[in-house]
């Protein structure tokens, strides 16, 4: 007897042990590691699915109550063995469920049967010869006299060139689909089924790109990279400025993973996933490319994942989730624009696309490889450690020169008198622009919004004196808090540099300097690119081509417009304000303004015409803000790296977080703090790691009514480290009351 051991698919720790069924006899052959299963369960035998994870001769459970499995789910088993070993993987590193790190392999909408193959009706003449001249001739019965069933005859005469989709014989007849069914009855036609796939972007057209030859730099990285893909072991880190040919080293590299048989996977964040990127990709690999991203349909997510699946397509690229794509022998794993922090996952499993890569890099046999303009410090740290070999392109394709950015003090401005949100320079640049028709980016920080408190007359930001990050404004009860140590406060009076009362909240939106663009400069043809404005699933691409065919001067926008475009026409970028990132509520925020200020001067000037790039901000002295304007990596890098090591941040330490969730916020604390001294009693045992520990309400204290407590640890990063977060794991495990209410979350994206 076959014996299959399922995980179902409940995402409950109680239930993350395997399950024996029974295999029908029917079913012997089609049921592996790796299908999915339609299980009864529980007490009623509810229908439920699940993942079959392995196969046995016989099961401990006596026969008579040995469940039977209903069936299998789909024709093919869903999931790879790697991925069943990464799973177990993830299990460990991120302390999910085994169904929890399965259900990110699958289309989400596999899950419960909302999607399926999509298939399409044919229809086609199931007569011929006599019979069929005997058909047209009952339909057409004397050339003077008019057809009885002109629809009947219509079709007929349509489907002798062959077969036609139902959907589209109804669309040029009206009415076909009655004069088909009049004709099934009679047997003169029949109904046949053609699968068909949504293939996103099928419409980008396929031109082949220049041959490019490989300047000395690039092939150095390619020639190394090539190895590394045929060894099957490897991880690099690129760091290249922008337009310094990054792109092309990765497509050589994936040829090469091509050439030798094997696969690649490149992520790219989801916002620079744009046609034009899908393009030079399809122009160099052709039809055997996947794209994963978020704005697909169910459908077509599901068809692109199953040409993956049953190893039709040579590269996938995608957004984060992308790393987990079922590719066959994978040789190269990308991640492109490394330092983006949407490669973190901000939902639980909180998992980094990093992680997830090496571990399949290392278990599959493949090289990794990080590319940015703009490592994040803890890759570069990485690296410098070792972890990566770092492989460098720093001069631009064609020797064009990194535009320097002008560094405008809006505190100045404010003093001479100028209260617009566009600075004398910028102003002039832009009017110089217009008056030259040619093309301009003006970039506002979506985070603008964040709610920092800034000095208009002295640029004071105010932070936390603990900790060296800006206070956020709750605008709830109007109090001043710190994210990192909790500390509430009240906004003061008055500036505490500067005594003035010019204390104001701060944040600009892309739709006020919309207006204000339209008010200054009523001639200019302006676009405006934004979560609102982006919300269709073409609107993005539309907008881009729009400013790409010169239908506007004036392009505004958030960091959606900061990436890999290539404009030819663009000579003036206009940073708003680069503060907002900068006192962002977190550790990251200098590193943020330099990666965003140096990606947006990169869009500058990247042909024949030179490039403006005028940066406004209250903080011109920040480094972050002057490393960017000179395009100085390694001065930012070194100031920071030393930043985070005084202030003890990542990667020097991890902050891990477990929030509470309850409705009585009595219960919760209580709850809570009992739990925490026993975390105290873990942390003991290596009291010099231990730089922070506190049992607070969260940020947000509650969310919808459900109060959020939280559990704030801040450790020294050492060996010992992986140790320590398995025992507070395992202390979760020990307090089922909390469980269903808790995450524990390892450096979280933000601290809300
Ligand atoms: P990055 O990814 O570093 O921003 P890209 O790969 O997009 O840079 O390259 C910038 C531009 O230079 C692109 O238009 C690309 O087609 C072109 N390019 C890349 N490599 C070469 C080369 N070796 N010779 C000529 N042009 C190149
Ligand atoms: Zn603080």
């Amino acid at each position: 007897m076959g014996v299959a051991q399922v995980i179902v698919d409940i995402a409950h720790s109680d239930l993350d042990r395997v399950f024996d069924y029974a295999i029908p006899e029917e079913y012997k052959e089609g049921i592996i590691p790796g299908s999915r299963v339609l299980v009864p369960f529980g007490a009623g035998n509810r229908p439920t699915e699940g993942y079959v994870l392995a196969l046995q001769d016989k099961s401990c459970i006596p026969d008579s109550r040995l469940k039977q499995l209903y069936r299998p789910l789909e024709s093919f088993p869903a999931l790879t063995p790697a991925q069943l070993i990464l799973s177990e993987w993830m299990k460990k590193e991120y302390y999910c469920t085994t169904a929890e790190a399965l259900r990110l392999m699958l289309p989400a909408q596999m899950r419960g049967q909302r999607v399926a193959e999509r298939v399409l009706k044919t229809v086609a003449i199931a007569i011929e010869g006599a019979d069929l001249e005997d058909a047209l001739r009952c339909l057409a019965p004397l050339e003077a006299e008019k057809s009885k069933a002109p629809r009947q005859l219509q079709v007929l005469e349509m489907l002798r060139g062959g077969p036609i989709r139902h959907c589209e014989l109804e669309r040029m007849v009206p009415g076909a689909s009655s004069a088909v069914s009049a004709m099934l009855r009679k047997g003169w036609v029949k109904i046949g089924y053609e699968q068909s796939r949504r293939t996103p972007y099928a419409s980008i057209g396929i031109q082949k790109g220049p041959e490019y030859i490989l300047t000395p730099d690039q092939e150095k990285a390619v020639e190394e990279l090539k190895a590394s893909v045929r060894e099957g072991r490897g991880s690099y880190l690129l760091h290249g400025v922008t337009g310094s040919g990054k792109t092309e080293v990765y497509l050589r590299a994936i040829s090469e993973c091509i050439r030798t048989g094997k696969t690649a996977i490149v992520l790219v964040p989801e916002i620079s996933l744009t046609p034009q990127m899908v393009g030079r990709f399809r122009e160099r690999f052709g039809q055997k490319i996947a794209v994963l991203h978020s704005r697909l349909s169910a459908g077509e997510r599901f068809d692109e994942w199953k040409r993956i699946r049953l190893g039709e397509v040579d590269v996938v690229i995608g957004a984060r989730s992308a790393v987990f794509a079922p590719l066959k022998k994978p040789g190269l794993i990308v991640i492109d624009e490394e330092h983006e922090h949407a490669y973190c996952s901000e939902t639980h499993p909180n998992y980094s696309a990093h992680a997830v890569a090496k571990a399949r890099c290392s278990s599959e046999g493949a090289a990794l490889l990080l590319g940015s303009a703009t490592p994040s410090v803890e890759t570069y740290y990485a690296c410098l450690q070792g972890e990566y070999k770092l492989l460098e392109l720093p001069l631009r394709i064609g020797g064009g020169e990194m535009p320097q950015a002008l560094v405008v003090d809006m505190r100045m401005e404010l003093l001479s008198g100028n209260r617009t949100i566009f600075s004398a320079p910028l102003f002039n640049a832009i009017r110089t622009c217009l008056d030259k028709k040619e093309q301009m980016m003006l970039f506002i920080n979506r985070r603008g919004y964040s709610n920092f408190v800034l000095c208009r007359g002295c640029g004071h930001v105010l932070m936390c004196d603990q900790c060296d990050v800006s206070l956020t404004y709750h605008k709830v009860g109007g109090a001043l808090m710190c994210h990192y140590c909790q500390n509430r406060s009240e906004i003061p009076p008055v500036c505490p540099k500067c005594g003035k009362p010019y204390l104001k909240q701060f944040g600009i939106g892309t739709q006020q300097v919309e207006e204000q663009v339209k008010k200054y400069f009523p001639t200019a043809r302006v676009l405006r690119m934004d979560m609102d404005t982006t919300k269709g699933k073409d609107s993005h691409h539309n907008i881009l081509k729009a400013f790409g065919g010169y239908e506007a001067d004036v392009l505004i926008g958030t960091q959606m417009i900061a990436k890999g475009l290539h404009f030819p026409r663009v000579t003036l970028i206009g940073v708003m304000a680069a503060d907002t990132a900068l006192y962002l509520p977190d550790y990251r925020g200098a590193e943020r303004t330099f990666q965003l200020i140096t990606q947006v001067a990169g869009r500058a000037g990247r042909e024949e015409l030179r490039g403006n790039v005028v940066v406004q901000t209250y903080s011109p002295r920040h480094f972050a803000i002057e490393c960017a304007s000179r395009h100085d990596y390694s001065s930012f890098y070194k100031q920071e790296l030393l930043n985070r090591k005084i202030a003890q941040f990542p990667p020097f330490a991890l902050f891990v977080r477990y929030i509470f969730h309850g409705e009585d916020p009595a219960a919760l604390k209580k709850q809570c703090e009992d739990f925490f001294s026993e975390v105290r009693m873990i942390l003991e045992e290596n009291p010099g790691d231990v730089l922070l520990a506190a049992c607070t309400p969260a940020p947000i204290s509650r969310i919808k009514g459900v109060s959020r407590h939280q559990v704030l640890l801040k450790l020294r990063r050492n060996e010992q480290t992986k140790a320590v977060l398995d025992a507070l794991q395992a202390l979760l495990q020990n307090h089922p009351e909390l469980k269903m209410a808790c995450a524990l979350e390892i450096n979280p994206g933000n601290m809300i």
